[in-house]
């Protein structure tokens, strides 16, 4: 087994990495920030080491800050959980070069998986359906785009090679509009990625997202563990997540993750990793892959009763995969609320003291978060302060299990989306499942319509 890890995160996910290389007997140390010197994993760390100031740029973004923390504690290996350097090509090859194991990926299946257009390559050659498109970069002469948006179908989506976040992507729904989109779509992915390359999609209207997580060791054996639900969104950020998707049969998750797998073991994927798919009509569209832990793991970790973090640290110390396909059973359903320290209508960050915090409990209740009464949330980061999920032998009592923890949970001091999320457990359309990724918005449109109204 690995002997002591770095941490290259924070907060919840650093909290989580933590537990799972303790329970595996390795060693740990905390990277940090100087305003994150009072992270509970930080405390619990092995060891810990300042990286840099507030900013991320120069603390979590600062890869000699965090290969030099590496180089001082004798560390073996970093994780880089999710966010921050964690789907950076360059920095798990700097790790590597240095000398360290990077838990994740080769840094050549990163780079090939961050240029989407090459992702989408690879995958339509692996057999992963994806969606109808340009099947490569779009040029500038407009009568060939024109051509290529008229075989596609309208609408459209022009979305750069290079981006992330759910920024960089641009809709054209008739052919006058395609021209400029094209144009614009291409400034904006050159100032936001530096890379104005774009191509074009069919822009499928009412899909939902569902992703397949995977495990492979990097030495031909790979194994999927099933899909999430990841649709209700709010700009394209994820805000409830599920597993097992509601209607999906047992015989559309073996078709499209034997296709995952079989791509993992074509492209001699090591780690874990989701791909991510529109699914529309019963069918389903590849729109890329996270080369890394995601933020809804546990979910999957509930119904499989694999410890995923642990795999990925087994994994980058050479072991083969210990568990085969025919271990994987799914076993009722898990829900994941993401708790932001936001306002719940304005959804503006809410940084602040935690005056004090009373988790909730009881049967198939897990609360990752990294929070405590008297912590403070800076506004420098991610407004995510935890994640609260639950397991129960059907969908029906994970989301009954939901509301009482959801009521149960008081974080006092600092505003929280709880209210938002007790709203969403308590609406039909998500009660009935399956909505697609436009659905949350346009609850939330009609309630603010509504309140206007009634004012
Ligand atoms: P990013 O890496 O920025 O997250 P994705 O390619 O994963 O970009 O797309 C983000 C979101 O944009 C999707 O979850 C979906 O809501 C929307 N989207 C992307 N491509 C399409 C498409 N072809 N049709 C409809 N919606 C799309």
């Amino acid at each position: 087994m690995l002997d002591k890890v770095v941490i290259a995160n924070r907060g919840e996910i650093a909290l989580r990495i933590l537990r799972a290389c303790h329970t595996l007997g390795i060693r740990t140390v905390a990277v940090h920030s100087t305003v994150d010197r009072n992270l509970k994993h930080v405390a619990m760390a092995d060891e810990s080491v300042c990286i840099g100031p507030a900013p991320s740029t120069d603390s979590y973004l600062n890869i000699p800050a965090i290969i030099a923390a590496a180089e001082v504690t004798d560390a073996q290996a970093i994780h880089p959980g999710y966010g921050f350097l964690a789907e950076n090509a360059n920095f798990a090859e700097r790790v590597e070069e240095s000398g360290f194991i990077f838990i994740g990926p080769k840094a050549d299946t990163i780079r090939l998986m961050g240029d989407k257009v090459e992702a989408i390559r690879a995958m339509k050659a692996a057999g992963v359906p994806c969606v109808p498109g340009s099947g490569g970069p779009l040029g500038d002469d407009p009568a060939t785009n024109i051509k290529i948006a008229r075989e596609i179908g309208y609408p459209v989506i022009v979305k750069a090679a290079g981006g992330g976040g759910g920024r960089g992507m641009r809709v054209v729904y008739t052919e006058g509009a395609l021209v400029n989109a094209v144009a614009t779509t291409k400034q904006e992915a050159k100032a936001a990625f530096g890379n104005d390359m774009v191509y074009m999609e069919k822009f499928l209207e009412n899909p939902r997202h569902v992703e397949i997580q995977v495990l492979a060791d990097g030495q031909g054996n790979a194994i999927h563990l099933g899909e999430r639900d990841c649709s209700m969104q709010r700009r394209h950020q994820k805000v409830v997540e599920e597993a097992p998707a509601p209607g999906i049969t047992p015989e559309l998750r073996e078709q499209i993750g034997k296709v995952c797998v079989e791509a993992c073991v074509r492209i001699g994927y090591r780690g874990a990793g989701t791909f991510e798919f529109l699914f529309e009509n019963g069918r389903f569209y590849f729109i890329e892959m996270n080369t890394r832990i995601q933020v809804e793991h546990p979910v999957t970790e509930l119904i499989t009763g694999i410890d995923l973090i642990a795999e990925q640290l087994k994994i980058a110390a050479g072991h083969k995969l210990s568990i085969k396909q025919s271990d994987i059973k799914i076993n009722g359903h898990a829900i994941e609320c993401r708790i932001n320290a936001e306002d719940p209508e304005t959804f503006l960050p809410s940084p602040g003291t935690i005056t004090g915090f009373y988790p909730p409990g009881g049967p198939g209740v897990r609360v990752d978060t990294h929070i405590y009464g008297g912590y403070r949330v800076p506004a420098n980061y991610d407004s995510m302060i935890g994640k609260l999920i639950v397991h129960g032998p059907d969908r029906d009592t994970a989301i009954a299990r939901m509301r009482v923890a959801l009521s149960e949970m008081v974080v006092d001091g600092i505003k929280t989306n709880v209210a938002l999320q007790q709203r969403i457990m308590r609406d039909k359309g998500f009660q009935a499942g399956g909505q697609n990724i436009h659905y949350l918005e346009k609850r939330l449109a009609e309630r603010k319509n509504q309140s206007i109204a009634l004012t």
